[in-house]
């Protein structure tokens, strides 16, 4: 029974979102033009690559602080005035869940975004780990997170519009602080103007991207519930065999949770779930909302029902195949982008003979 007990304490405790304290103060940064950034700061082994640009590990020189810094070559002005937004979207956010900014430049046509460094990987590729304990619980809690991130940006009229698992990191490897990255595609939003996009990643797209029609608030609430749709089955609701039949998923609207891993999933999960994936996106919840919701503010409650402390094996299988494909897509598709390269770079050899 004392056994159990303390077991309980222990898996209650690593549900504790614990605050933890900022690397570095919010600083509103601006872009300096005329400094190197090498004058200041050593630039380190890569982390990682995303849609634009490539993350390398980094030190300040005068504080030995780590930190990650983003740097994005520009050729074309549209690629600078992407990481320019970006850039100036982070300055505008504090926020224990978003990664904080702390410097930047432009500096021989490239821009350098240095920013909080986060050490705990792919939120998805944290909960799959042998040493963790995924219930529903735990999912809420991550959940929480990243709708209460969400539901600051939204206040401040800014749009993520790449929400997606890859974007959620863990802060650490032991605890649950996540942070949500890449706003390379965010934007701030006017309610008085019309905003359509054409980009994002289909199986986390909401209908109005994949329509071409009004986005909005409402387009990350989408994304957050089919985030949670694979979170606590390890399926994807919407996934067809490539993008275009993934699209005509999306754009019907139409899922089920008649699969095994939501056998062991509550109705009051499923009702989340299904109050974010509506096409309609007025009728969508929005963050405020969904933060009243009970999925959400059971969490606090310790007497609350225990089946939500199930451990979720089955869909840490399937989230493990899950994690896997995707790494294998992420590698294909750079193994095309290499192929690509030597081809233009063989072209210009041939053109240039
Ligand atoms: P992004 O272009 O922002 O999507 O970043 C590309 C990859 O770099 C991500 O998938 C992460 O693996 C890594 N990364 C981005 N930002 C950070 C950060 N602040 N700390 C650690 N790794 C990061």
């Amino acid at each position: 029974m004392l056994l159990y007990f303390t077991e309980y304490l222990i898996l209650r405790k690593s549900l504790h979102v614990k605050d933890v304290k900022p690397p570095f103060e919010y600083r509103n940064v601006t872009i300096k033009t005329d400094e190197n950034p090498a004058d200041k700061y050593n630039i380190l082994p890569e982390l990682g690559r995303g849609s634009f640009g490539t993350v390398f590990l980094c030190k300040e020189k005068a504080s030995d602080l780590e930190l990650a810094v983003k740097i994005v070559t520009y050729k074309k002005k549209k690629e600078k005035t992407m990481m320019e937004l970006e850039i100036d979207i982070l300055s505008s956010l504090n926020h224990p869940a978003i990664i904080s900014i702390y410097d930047a430049f432009d500096y021989g046509n490239k821009l350098y975004c240095f920013m909080e460094l986060v050490q705990g990987g792919e939120l998805f590729e944290r909960v799959i780990d042998e040493d963790f304990v995924l219930t529903e619980r735990a999912c809420a809690c991550f959940i929480r997170q990243i709708v209460e991130a969400i539901d600051y940006m939204h206040s401040k009229r800014i749009i993520h519009l790449d929400m997606k698992p890859e974007n959620v990191l863990c802060l650490s490897k032991q605890g649950n602080r996540i942070k949500i990255i890449d706003f390379g595609f965010a934007r701030r939003y006017d309610p008085h103007k019309q905003l359509q996009v054409m980009f994002g990643t289909a199986e986390f797209s909401a209908p109005e991207v994949v329509a071409f029609e009004e986005i909005g608030p409402w387009t990350d609430m989408w994304s957050i519930g089919v985030i949670c749709y694979v979170l606590l089955s390890g399926l994807s609701p919407f996934v067809g065999a490539d993008d275009f039949e993934t699209m005509t998923n999306v754009s019907f609207a139409k899922y089920s949770f008649d699969y095994a891993p939501f056998e062991e999933i509550s109705s009051t999960a499923k009702d989340f779930i299904e109050k974010l994936l509506i096409k309609e996106p007025t009728k969508r919840m929005k963050a405020k909302n969904a933060l009243k919701h009970e999925w959400l503010t059971q969490l606090d409650c310790i007497s609350e029902s225990s089946h939500k402390d199930i451990t979720l094996s089955l869909t840490k299988t399937k989230l493990k195949r899950y994690v896997i494909l995707r790494r294998w897509r992420k590698a294909a598709l750079s193994v095309m982008f290499i192929n690509k390269l030597n081809k233009l770079s063989n072209s210009h050899l041939l053109n240039s003979c």
